[in-house]
């Protein structure tokens, strides 16, 4: 089955006004305002600072959607400082990412909180970009797919609907260091969690579900990690800061 594939930006706590109207607007004229990527099989979704999304959306080429980077574990009410899905879905923001390890360990947002506020956003009719991902200390100790697999089961359980859901994964030692896991690593680990998906909850789900990699993607590195089977698309965050991140969506061309 293809798999159309995804390229999100996480811009993370970064940007004013001014850099992303300026970033925005390098994107329009390098993309003749996204016309490049019309009918073409690849969905672009930036993840932007919340203060900040509504007026991004309004200045992203045509055709790349906005998704915040978090959002609460439920509705709205008196949890001062959250932002609930239902303001998402309110303010025309259809996507969240939820996981990210950098929320699992400053925020500590540990497999609970992470699959609550999955199930949450997913129930208020939101897609998700689901983050996991091992540490570097895990990976030397083998336990690779054990993290990884703990963590995708315990988002899996809360899923009904897989048309939203993509999952991202995004090795920690990987994520802002440079060091890009490479094709080989990357394609390893995308299989396996596709082949626990197959054991776990379908192979129609399995076959169709995306399965993004996340950690030092750039240019350089986009096409040789998208030419990977299991690999469709990518999470990319320092590099989506930058004009050349159209370079990035391209890499779609290796399916
Ligand atoms: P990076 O971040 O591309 O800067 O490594 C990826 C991410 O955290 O999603």
């Amino acid at each position: 089955m293809s798999r159309k594939f995804f390229v999100g930006g996480n811009w993370k706590c970064n940007g004013t006004q001014a850099s992303i109207a300026e970033l925005c607007s390098a994107w329009k004229e390098s993309t003749d305002n996204g016309a490049k990527y019309e009918g073409k099989p690849v969905d672009i979704v930036i993840g932007a600072p919340t203060l900040f999304a509504m007026s991004t959306a309004s200045l992203l080429p045509s055709g790349f959607a906005v998704s915040l980077q978090n959002c609460w574990t439920g509705g709205m009410g008196a949890y001062t400082g959250e932002i609930a899905a239902e303001m998402l879905k309110d303010a025309g923001i259809e996507w969240v990412i939820t996981g990210h390890s950098e929320r699992r360990t400053l925020m500590h947002e540990n497999d609970e909180i992470v699959a609550e506020k999955t199930k949450y956003a997913l129930s208020q009719g939101l897609s998700v970009i689901a983050c996991i991902g091992e540490k570097l200390e895990e990976r030397e100790a083998g336990e690779t797919m054990n993290v990884n697999t703990r963590q995708l089961a315990a988002i899996a359980a809360q899923v009904e609907d897989w048309s939203r859901v993509v999952i991202a994964y995004e090795p920690v030692w990987a994520i802002g260091t440079g060091k890009v896991a490479t094709p080989e690593q990357a394609q390893e680990v995308h299989a396996s969690l596709r082949a626990w998906l197959s054991d776990n909850v379908s192979t129609e789900v399995a076959a169709a579900t995306r399965i993004i990699y996340g950690g030092s993607v750039k240019p350089k590195n986009a096409n040789d990690l998208a030419s990977q089977a299991d690999i469709d698309g990518f999470l990319v965050g320092g590099a989506s800061l930058k004009p050349d991140f159209v370079e990035v969506i391209d890499a779609y061309n290796m399916k």
